[in-house]
């Protein structure tokens, strides 16, 4: 059970008024399903949270925090991101991610980047290295390439299927699919998100979804950072992130209102996923129409913790 937190219609909110508040919040995708064991995925995401908490206990940057946990995730082959990639049709492995720092609004993004296997330091290095926002598909490699990013030379040894995903699954193709992401508050006061993701199983080649689409998978300012995980296409056409951050900033909604507000829409859309979210004030909310959602967070008020399927009321 997440600590401090009211949960209910699997929201979890916790509340944080501090000075030198710090903040963060992870997920390992919106598509956990009833029935399956994501103990080994939750110890794993509560111990991530620790070394996070640790970096932001050491004034790291919100923007450093968020990647380097996006890293491990890749890393892990547990989601479906990085190593836990899903293949589309022609068995490729296409990337997504995206990170943004809500310091000055910088934001860097790939999609369709094959087999490195830190998309998200890629995405990085697109916002410090270079002038453009997104790169794709072979400008977005030979880009990695050029930066000198770890590649993977062998795919069929690499890649693995991730927790809670079958040979099966991915034959059925029922867009099975999985994400990761992290939001952070540094103790400095700034915010920043990172999200990345193998994208659906059996996807088209060339399939981009919400993730590498800042303002829709990612969106990070001086006010609020957010991740989305869900079926890609209903998040965009759903407005993603950004309608989270408007609602919470200019409809008056409370963090949690403004989840659910743009949750809903995708919902009546016939889509389904999760979303989480941090403030600046440090408050975090986590919200999710799925089955469950894999997902951790820490603050200076309450200890690292992780669960995926939440109680309803
Ligand atoms: N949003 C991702 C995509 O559509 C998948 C996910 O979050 O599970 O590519």
């Amino acid at each position: 059970m997440l600590y401090e937190a009211s949960v209910c219609r699997g929201v979890s909110i916790i509340s944080n008024t501090k000075a030198h508040s710090y903040a963060l919040a992870l997920h390992g995708g919106a598509g956990a399903k009833t029935g399956e064991n994501y103990t080994i995925v939750e110890q794993h995401l509560s111990e991530l949270a620790a070394q996070g908490e640790a970096m932001l206990n050491q004034s790291k940057a919100a923007v450093d925090v968020v990647e380097e946990m996006t890293r491990e995730m890749e890393a892990s082959g547990l989601y479906v991101a990085g190593k836990g990639s899903a293949p589309n049709v022609s068995g490729q492995v296409e990337l997504d991610a995206s990170i943004m720092d809500g310091t000055a609004q910088q934001a860097g993004a790939v999609a369709a980047i094959r087999d490195v296997v830190h998309p998200v330091a890629v995405a990085r290095a697109v916002m410090d290295q270079s002038p453009s926002v997104m790169l794709a598909g072979e400008g977005a490699n030979d880009f990695a390439q050029g930066h000198g990013f770890a590649t993977v030379d062998n795919p069929s040894a690499y890649y693995v299927l991730p927790v809670g995903v079958s040979e099966e699954d991915v034959t059925v193709s029922d867009m099975q699919h999985g994400t990761v992401g992290a939001v952070a508050l540094d103790m400095h006061g700034n915010l920043a998100a990172a999200t990345s993701t193998g994208g659906v199983f059996g996807k088209p080649a060339g399939r981009v979804g919400d993730t590498p689409i800042i303002g829709v998978g990612t969106w990070a300012d001086q006010d609020i950072a957010i991740s989305c995980t869900g079926t890609g296409e209903y998040f965009i056409r759903a407005g993603g992130a950004l309608t989270v951050a408007n609602r919470y900033k200019l409809a008056g909604d409370t963090l949690e209102q403004a989840l659910w507000h743009m949750l809903d829409d995708v919902a009546a859309l016939g889509g389904d996923g999760g979303v989480i979210a941090v403030s600046s004030s440090g408050e975090i909310a986590m919200a999710f129409n799925s089955d469950g959602m894999k997902r951790a967070s820490v603050s200076n008020t309450a200890p690292p913790a992780a669960t995926t399927f939440a109680p309803c009321r």
